[in-house]
């Protein structure tokens, strides 16, 4: 077996093994040798941080002495703060990061740990510090709050009239612009004092100062007074407002007639050609059965734009010749709005169809037709006088008494779901009308 030289340091588990080929070592042949050990103590070896850069050099013996100062030999921190270091860097950690080194404010003067310190920084109450909103006023930390609250000239501040928020020292001048800021009405009308946008509208509308018109002005009463007075013009003028509102009403009502004959002129069927559905024949038959001369009037029309005006009407139990037997057809000439404008008398060929309303893919529809050129003698086709009325009756229309007899009307479909149509056409020339 081969010798075993051994310089023995404990190991951790306390069990000793050798060096060599890591066996644990046999205690029973483990025995001292104090020569060989003054020869092996003696030996000169490197520091065991050589290769990290130690460069010591010297006997076994003198290695701990040398760890003790070794630069490179790792010590915990002196303060405790669980941290280890190659001795060599403990000045650097012991200076800037050890959490449990000792630091003095240098505000406030008080001593900290270095956590503690690294929180106080920032909120030292006794640290210079300018305001944040740029005054340049400087002070300590601690007096902040209350300057920029209370002293510092460009903290904001709500105005106390329109709620806007201004820098304090513009605050002055806004209020000569502030739209909310109360200002006492110029006409001393003894209303407390008014915004400054509201016064406009005050002094047009509230301000007992103010002069109002009557609000009967659209009747055309056009007193004007101070509006505390009003009242009593609207009291002593009833009488007079009650005479202007009549005159009104009766202004109006004429217009609106005016209007409906608008409306009614523009309604009507502008191209010579009206088409008159009469409904409930069979009652209305009846009615001109117990009626002599029981006349239907159709809507009026135009021969064409600017036109004559027309109307056709019809005796459902004949009239003339046709009475008891027939249904006879007439046309009359209305007075119209361009009576002036047009040659007289009516002289254009007219054409009046009592309509076949049997379904067209079924039959060919057979209409009854009959048309006639207007007799110029005739006294319906002068110019109508402007002073006769639409239906006078003395001015009969020019026509059919023997248009349809009530057997033939039986026929195919003239009558359907009790309903008749009559239509009339008027052929006006082309060059008429352009
Ligand atoms: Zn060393
Ligand atoms: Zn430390
Ligand atoms: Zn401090
Ligand atoms: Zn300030
Ligand atoms: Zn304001
Ligand atoms: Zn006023
Ligand atoms: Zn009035």
């Amino acid at each position: 077996a081969m010798l075993h030289f051994c310089v023995l340091f404990p190991c951790s588990e306390g069990v000793f093994k050798c060096p060599e080929d890591q066996l644990p070592l046999d205690y029973a042949k483990i025995y001292p040798d104090p020569d060989l050990e003054v020869q092996v103590l003696a030996l000169i070896i490197r520091c065991i941080h050589s290769e990290e850069g130690c460069r010591w050099t010297g006997q076994i013996k003198q290695l701990q002495g040398h760890l003790a100062t070794c630069g490179f030999n790792v010590i915990p921190c002196p303060n405790r703060c669980s941290i280890k270091l190659s001795r060599r860097d403990i000045a650097e950690h012991l200076q800037h990061d050890c959490p449990k080194r000792r630091l003095k404010c240098e505000f406030c003067g008080n001593d900290f740990t270095g956590e503690a310190y690294e929180n106080h920084q920032g909120i030292c109450p006794q640290e210079s510090v300018y305001c944040e909103n740029k005054c340049g006023a400087r002070m300590m930390r601690r007096l902040l709050s209350q300057h920029s609250l209370g002293d510092c000239p460009k903290r904001t501040q709500p105005c106390k009239f329109c709620g806007k928020e201004f820098v304090y020292d513009t605050i002055q001048n806004h209020q000569y612009q502030c739209p909310r800021y109360p200002v006492p009405c110029p006409n001393q009308c003894g209303a407390a004092t008014v915004a400054r946008e509201d016064l406009a509208v005050h002094l047009k509308e509230n301000c007992n100062t103010a002069m109002v018109l009557c609000p009967f002005k659209e009747a055309g009463c056009k007193h004007r007074c101070p509006k505390v007075t009003m009242s009593r013009h609207l009291d002593e003028s009833t009488k007079m407002h009650l005479n202007m509102m009549c005159g009104l009403v009766s202004r109006q009502r004429q217009e609106i007639g005016e209007l409906r004959k608008e409306v009614e002129e523009l309604s009507l069927s502008h191209d010579g050609i009206l088409i008159w559905k009469i409904p409930d024949f069979s009652r209305k038959l009846a009615e001109a059965k117990l009626r002599t001369n029981y006349e239907l009037f159709s809507p009026s029309f135009y021969t064409h734009k600017y036109g004559y005006k027309l109307q056709i009407s019809a005796f459902l139990n004949g009239n003339g010749s046709g009475e008891g037997s027939h249904v006879s057809v007439y046309i009359r000439v209305l007075p119209g709005e361009y009576d002036n404008l047009l040659e007289w008398p009516f002289s254009y060929k007219v054409t009046f169809s009592l309509l076949d309303q049997s379904d067209p893919s079924l039959s060919k529809p057979q209409n009854i037709t009959e048309t006639f050129n207007p007799d110029p003698n005739w006294k319906n086709f002068q110019k109508p006088s402007n002073t006769r009325n639409s239906m006078d009756e003395s001015t009969l229309g020019f026509g059919y008494p023997k248009f349809i007899s009530h057997e033939e009307i039986k026929k195919r479909n003239y009558i359907r779901d009790n309903a008749i149509f009559i239509k009339a056409s008027v052929e006006i020339p082309q060059k008429i009308i352009a």
